[in-house]
């Protein structure tokens, strides 16, 4: 898996297919052009929580976005709180404790300053044209001046909702916050979650379910069916600025670069390509699956971005399928690093009338196929231990999937025993984990033999803060759900505690880093949310 090749192209870079635009839903309550003044006329009056807003996606104008305002849900109550995504945007985390607060990340009242809107996208889902999609449910508050975009998800119906009724459910708004801090805290690219509010509303999915609204930040929340929105429609001036946009604010160097002969859209192209490429080494080393790689899922920064059907790897079956309704497994485990190739190849077809040549658009796709490899390859001999990679080490990280694999291991528990085994040099626990230890102790004395020159605690310290502990499995996030639903979210708080330190050893706490439930297994996840 560390060099496999990565997919053909789905096609050439012509525009293959054209969006049929859905006429919005006047029910969804876009701000009148009174109402939209008047919320403007505020920006940077009031600093409610500490923020204070500025111009960012909204500069763009109308055929980008409609402003609205969030549709309010009763009796709204706190879920979960995240005090270090609350550092970081700025917020001074006592106020998360108050009223005022509750009811602003809820949707029940307007954050002075803000200039609410959601915006419109298009994409390929499961590598069909979907066409326009957009924020159904999700309502982009504005930016602050540090530079994040704030976003309330489930917080009502917008022009972009189609069929769906704006909301999102407990349930996956606590995987959402819950995964999202897990991530930031593993060192993973993504988008961050403040807190989720719960209410007691009833939302129809399968069963009836009651409401929840998260409230997401990023530097952008820029998808690349963002592109393929204009591109598809061949409205190549929106195309431009939007393009403008992201370099302008999130990628200022391709425009200085002399790559591609100044052509600072292609340069765009292989620095999306570059950051794509070194997120999927990430996902593929610590066994995170997405479950939903669809364009409209894929951010323009290289995040994690939308949280749906996820998994982290139980056992390692490198063709895990974490969605429920992805029944073709186009988004299994060992497909991902191929799918986020095929989607920038999206990309790069929709910025191709910016680009101008075919051939740059490939070339820039190109930094593709060397940083994955090299990313992954980094990753994994960082959880070996290793500090340099040395041409034989290929086959000791192959080697290891291979025997992984044959036994269905446990992903995490594997790496985090084999850490402990090179701080205490018993590698007994880490042979355990095989019922035929012969392929095991193959490897693990070629492990040993390429250690045998690699400082002891040196490595154990790489390996310790490479390997974590704790991850959210879904049998964790499940009982947290369960006791949330019941009203008590104390298991969120537990949880969330662990996640925000993952490598730490938390004694106490070992029955989450143990082994999964039988029950495990059964959890289906689908795209329902
Ligand atoms: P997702 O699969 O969650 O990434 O969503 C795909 C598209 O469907 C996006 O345009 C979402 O905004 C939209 N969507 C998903 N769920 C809902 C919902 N409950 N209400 C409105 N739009 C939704
Ligand atoms: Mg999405």
């Amino acid at each position: 898996m560390t060099s496999a090749p990565v997919a053909s192209p789905p096609g050439d870079l012509s525009i293959a297919s054209r969006c049929e635009p859905i006429a919005p839903d006047m029910n969804a309550g876009p701000l009148s052009a009174a109402a939209a003044a008047a919320t403007t006329r505020t920006a940077g009056a009031v600093a409610t929580g500490g923020l204070r807003w500025r111009s960012g996606f909204a500069s763009l104008g109308p055929a980008f976005l409609t402003r609205l305002r969030p549709t309010p849900l009763p009796e709204p109550c706190w879920v979960a709180r995240s005090v270090p995504a609350a550092r970081e945007l700025g917020i001074d985390p006592a106020w998360l404790d108050t009223a005022e607060a509750l009811d602003i990340l809820t949707g029940n009242a307007p954050w002075p300053g803000t200039d609410p809107l959601a915006t419109v996208y298009s994409g390929h889902q499961f590598g069909v044209w979907a066409g326009q999609l957009g924020d159904g449910r999700a309502i982009l508050l504005g930016e602050t001046d540090r530079g994040l975009e704030v976003q309330l998800k489930g917080a009502g119906r917008t022009p972009y909702s189609r069929m769906g009724d704006g909301r999102a459910v407990l349930r996956s708004s606590i995987r959402e916050f819950l995964c999202s801090e897990a991530m930031h805290a593993l060192g993973i690219p993504t988008t961050r979650a403040l807190c989720v509010t719960g209410s007691g509303a009833p939302v129809r999915r399968e069963q009836i379910e009651t409401a929840a609204v998260v409230t997401r930040t990023a530097p952008s929340f820029i998808r690349f069916g963002h592109f393929e929105h204009f591109a598809a429609q061949g409205r190549d001036a929106e195309l431009r600025m939007l393009a403008d946009h992201v370099i302008d604010r999130h990628y200022p160097a391709c425009r200085a670069t002399g790559r591609f002969g100044g052509n600072a859209y292609a340069a765009l192209l292989e620095a999306v390509s570059e950051r794509t490429a070194a997120l999927l080494a990430q996902w593929q080393a610590i066994g995170f699956c997405h479950g939903v790689m669809n364009t409209d899922n894929m951010s323009i920064l290289g995040l994690t971005i939308d949280y749906g059907p996820f998994q982290f790897l139980d056992g390692f079956d490198p063709r895990h399928i974490c969605n429920h309704s992805d029944t073709a497994g186009r988004y299994a485990f060992n497909q991902q690093p191929n799918v986020a190739y095929w989607n920038l190849f999206c990309l790069a077809q929709a910025l191709l009338p910016l680009i101008g040549e075919q051939e740059v658009a490939v070339a820039a796709l190109e930094s593709y196929k060397t940083v994955f490899p090299r990313e992954f390859t980094r990753r994994m001999a960082a959880k070996l231990g290793l500090d340099e990679v040395r041409d034989d080490d290929h086959a000791l990280i192959d080697g290891v999937l291979k025997l992984l694999a044959a036994e269905r291991t446990d992903y995490t528990i594997f790496w985090r025993r084999l850490s402990v085994a090179i701080r205490t040099g018993d590698l007994a626990p880490v042979r355990d984990l095989f019922i035929d230890p012969a392929g095991a102790d193959a490897w693990l004395r070629l492990f040993s033999e390429r250690h045998a020159h690699v400082p002891r605690e040196l490595a154990a310290d790489s390996m310790l803060g490479s390997n974590p502990k704790f991850v959210l499995r879904n049998h964790l996030g499940q009982q947290a759900i369960e006791a949330a639903q019941q009203k008590d979210f104390s298991g969120v708080a537990t949880l969330l505690n662990l996640l925000e330190t993952p490598f730490d050893e938390h004694p106490g706490f070992d029955a989450y880093a143990g082994f999964p439930p039988d029950w495990a297994s059964t959890i289906e996840i689908s795209c329902s949310s």
